[in-house]
């Protein structure tokens, strides 16, 4: 129906490390040669929890635009711009504010464990309550198909489809809907009228999905219908709605995890993070200070690569020839941790090489992003506006 695309956006409050890189740039960068991708500096979604400290944000929206560039998101593959350049964002969260029910709200699982987890910041405020309701909107606006998510991030997903269902459920009504449906119907021609009529029946009275996919398929063929007559034939085959907005699906990433130094999460916050771009010297100390499986206080004591945060960074960077020099020479003493940390080192500088390169044009010439993201500004506010225009004549507010 509407074409395939994937939207995902990260918050500008801080360095991006090498946890981020592993657990979502990598990602993109996969997916931005599979489907059309449209990636967001989320720096309304940052104000949410830094409200009262919001000096982070316009240094970090560049500085992770570099991180992004560097990593290798290619702007020439995927759209790149900044959520709040996009008002559109805003619009649509206000829109779907009035139809959202507060339950469903208070039920997002993340809502209260971060509530717990921020516990030093006041977070009993509308716009923080509000955020899957943005984030949804940052979605639907975009009519994506697919969003990159972890486990935990599941219940946001499924709560923008209820979002989704609901508004077409409401606003999807249109006077005459039935009658401009069948009209609808018969521009596809008589053989095809026919056969969407039969499988619209076969779907409707006895819940064959597969009717219902070929008929969608159909419908994907047909070119010589508009816009609007597709949706209410999308529409008419599960009711007798249109649909204006489209349920997005959770796109799960089997993304590699790095912990942190100290085998915690990696997190600037801890003191635990190796910046994306990080100098060799400083990466060469940061891992030579790691700390190690605490029974191998001496070089003859023999440990556990279990116990210890370094064999995490081994599982991540490490072929499986290096993992089991590691795993026998811990447990033997053969090595010690100095000469088992060398090759996670060498690993990381090299993964850095082609990041530093490609950052440095853009630090040289800042105003490449600047460029960048200007283009990306202007086609992601080409996409949203496109649903907003359905959106506001759905909900009355056309007046042209
Ligand atoms: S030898 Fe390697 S895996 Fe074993 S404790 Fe030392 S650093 Fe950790």
């Amino acid at each position: 129906m509407y074409p395939d695309r994937v939207v995902s956006g990260m918050r500008p409050t801080g360095a991006m490390h090498l946890g981020h890189y592993h657990g979502a740039l990598k990602n993109w960068i996969k997916m931005q040669s599979e489907l059309p991708c449209l990636f967001f500096v989320a720096d309304w979604h940052a104000l949410t929890t830094h409200y009262d400290d919001p000096s982070i944000i316009e240094r970090s929206t560049w500085d992770m635009l570099v991180d992004w560039l560097a990593a290798g998101v290619d702007p020439s593959q995927s759209t790149l711009f900044i959520q709040s350049r996009v008002p559109e964002h805003a619009e649509l969260h206000l829109l779907l504010s009035m139809a959202t029910p507060l339950g469903w709200l208070e039920r997002v699982p993340t809502y209260k464990d971060q509530i717990e987890n921020l516990s030093n910041k006041d977070l009993a405020t509308y716009g923080f309550l509000g955020y899957p309701l943005l984030q949804a909107a940052d979605v639907l606006i975009y009519r994506a198909s697919q969003v990159p998510v972890g486990d935990d991030q599941v219940p946001h997903i499924e709560m923008m489809r209820e979002i989704a269902r609901r508004f077409n459920h409401l606003y999807g009504k249109e006077k005459g809907f039935e009658e401009k449906a069948q009209d609808a119907v018969k521009k596809l021609g008589s053989k095809r009228a026919k056969l969407y009529n039969e499988l619209r029946t076969e779907y409707q009275q006895d819940g064959k999905e597969e009717a219902l996919e070929q008929a969608k398929a159909m419908l994907d063929d047909a070119q010589s219908l508009s816009m609007g007559d597709r949706e209410r034939l999308f529409g008419y085959l599960e009711g007798s709605r249109k649909l204006i907005l489209v349920e997005p699906q959770a796109r799960l990433t089997a993304a590699s995890r790095l912990p942190g130094l100290d085998g915690r999460k990696m997190s600037k916050s801890y003191g635990n993070s190796i910046a994306l771009r990080e100098d060799k010297a400083t990466v060469e100390k940061k891992i030579r200070t790691m700390p190690t499986d605490p029974a191998r206080v001496r070089r003859t004591d023999a440990g556990d690569p279990a116990r210890c945060p370094v064999w995490q960074f081994h599982q991540v960077y490490s072929d499986n020839a290096t993992q089991e020099w590691v795993v026998k020479g811990c447990k033997s003493a053969g090595i010690g941790c100095i000469e088992c940390k060398q090759p996670v080192i060498d690993a990381i500088i090299k993964e850095q090489e082609p990041m530093h390169e490609r950052a440095q044009q853009y630090l040289d010439d800042p105003s490449l992003v600047r460029a960048i993201v200007a283009d990306g500004n202007d086609a992601a506010r080409k996409m949203a506006l496109e649903t907003m225009r359905d959106v506001r004549e759905a909900m009355g507010l056309a007046y042209s």
